[in-house]
């Protein structure tokens, strides 16, 4: 899968992914990761990409001009006026909140293209006639659009077939399809830790309790921490 990332702060990529699964997926081949310097498409000599907003206001806002341009070119290849290809997702506070259920369908695309806003934001019609998705990471505001593009791409990069080395590591995880809960508590060794001692059932090795007391430890935290998780989970199994 190829992401293309769009930015004005290019260097910000080149740390958060030469660790851990995503720098292991590039070096091996299954995703191709490019950051773009929207810059490239200025028209000025002074690289200009922004602009202040029609009927006044605070800041500036990315204009539309080189962010239409920059897709064109990258998804179709450099051929003006050519055959676009790939998904574009434009990171906003405004946007639809970011869940694992996109981050599954994001996976299903070959190219994704996300565009990093700055300053007060990004002209509308990027929005409106560009973007074929506009995504928040949550009801916070951030000062660009780097920080969730990278959040974007490592949780659609981890559901990628060969990123993990045990597939069934996502199925099992917190959010995953056909659960809706968070993942249960893990507890690795020592067994006994200031006087805190890992549930008994997790050092039997009986397996079919152990399953029992997951579930129910799942079902417990995700009552404590995310009830809301809970009412569509419930009904989703009085549905059944
Ligand atoms: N004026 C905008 C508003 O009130 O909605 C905020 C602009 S923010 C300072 C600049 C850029 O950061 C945005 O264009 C967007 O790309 C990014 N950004 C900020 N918060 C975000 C969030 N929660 N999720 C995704 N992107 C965000």
């Amino acid at each position: 899968m190829i992401f293309h990332v769009l930015t004005i702060f290019p260097g910000f990529f080149q740390g958060p992914f030469e660790h851990g699964v995503v720098a292991k997926a590039i070096q091996a081949g299954i995703l191709d990761l490019q950051v773009h310097d929207l810059r490239n498409w200025a028209k000025d000599r002074h690289k200009t990409v922004d602009d202040r907003p029609f009927g006044g206001g605070e800041g500036m806002l990315l204009k539309a001009e080189p962010i239409f341009e920059a897709v064109e070119s990258i998804l179709a290849g450099g051929v003006p006026g050519g055959a676009r290809s790939g998904h574009v997702v434009l990171l906003s506070a405004q946007g639809r909140l970011f869940s694992q259920e996109t981050a599954r369908r994001f996976a299903m695309f070959d190219e994704l293209l996300l565009i990093c806003g700055r300053y007060e934001g990004v002209d509308e019609r990027v929005a409106q006639y560009l973007a074929d998705d506009e995504i928040s990471i949550g009801d916070y505001v951030l000062s660009g659009g780097e920080l969730p593009a990278a959040v974007v791409v490592d949780a659609v990069a981890r559901l990628l077939p060969g990123v993990l080395g045990n597939e069934a590591s996502t199925v099992q995880e917190s959010f995953s399809a056909g659960k809706g809960i968070l993942d249960c508590p893990q507890y690795t060794r020592p067994a006994e830790y200031r006087g805190w001692r890992v549930p008994d059932v997790l050092l039997g090795g009986h397996h079919a309790e152990i399953r029992k007391w997951r579930r129910q430890a799942a079902l417990e935290k995700t009552a404590r921490l995310r009830s809301d998780l809970l009412k569509s989970f419930e009904k989703e199994c009085d549905d059944e």
